[in-house]
């Protein structure tokens, strides 16, 4: 099965498509995480994009065509976060699954309003291990800066700052926005507003899941 999450900054797809991971055993494709993953280890891609992630900026499409194209096809399937953000990865996936001669089986839109997403990214906080999210005001780890999870340190991201964020809103807004369109052209996505607990959200998710239509073939 290949699920596609789209969603603004904020929405909770990496929360969501982490517990997804766990409860069905697809891969968990964060295009985000294998960024950040880069950047920890200092590599040429990871130098490349952190100047374009701490801006709020998206890294290069071909850069991250490249880096996802091998992981596309897993055979356990996957839960796509993050990717596409451009038509041109639209694309570029819908050209990887017609050759591969899969669909996707769901897209999945995370729908939350503004000023929700202001409030839920500021005090937002990641383990840089692990990558899993806190939010420093309502939901902070038990020992401060150490992830409950795996003992990680835990941080402020530098996209999660102010500046980045109001760009990382913007660049939703232009690029981002028209690949939900590209989808909503081409069949069914699943809208689920995603206000309420982290729970609440699962369970429309997994919903949403079991009771999609027919998948979208790339054309
Ligand atoms: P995320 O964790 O998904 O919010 O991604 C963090 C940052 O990584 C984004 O603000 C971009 O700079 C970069 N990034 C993640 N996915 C993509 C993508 N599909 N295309 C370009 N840049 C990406």
């Amino acid at each position: 099965m290949r699920i596609v999450l789209l969603g603004p900054p904020g929405a909770g797809k990496g929360t969501q498509a982490r517990r997804l991971s766990e409860s069905t055993g697809m891969k968990h494709l964060s295009t985000g995480d294998m960024l950040r993953g880069e950047v920890a280890s200092g590599s040429e891609l990871g130098l490349l994009a952190k100047e374009f992630m701490d801006r709020g900026d998206l890294v290069p499409d071909p850069n991250v065509i490249s880096m996802i194209r091998n992981h596309i096809g897993d055979p356990s399937g996957v839960l796509l976060d993050g990717f596409p953000r451009t038509l041109i990865q639209a694309m570029a996936l819908d050209t990887e699954l017609k050759f591969a001669n899969v669909p996707i089986d769901r897209v999945i839109h995370l729908s939350v309003d503004i000023d929700e997403l202001v409030k839920r990214l500021s005090g937002r906080a990641l383990c840089g291990d692990c990558q899993t999210p806190y939010n420093l005001e309502s939901d902070p780890p038990s020992k401060t800066g150490i992830c409950d999870r795996c003992g990680g340190p835990v941080a402020v991201r530098n996209d999660d700052k102010p500046e980045a964020v109001a760009n990382r809103m913007k660049v939703y807004q232009e690029l981002t926005a028209p690949v939900l369109d590209y989808y909503r052209s081409h069949g069914n996505v699943a809208e689920i507003v995603a206000t309420g607990s982290p729970d609440e959200v699962f369970e429309k998710l997994s919903q949403a899941i079991r009771s999609g239509k027919s998948g979208v073939m790339a054309n």
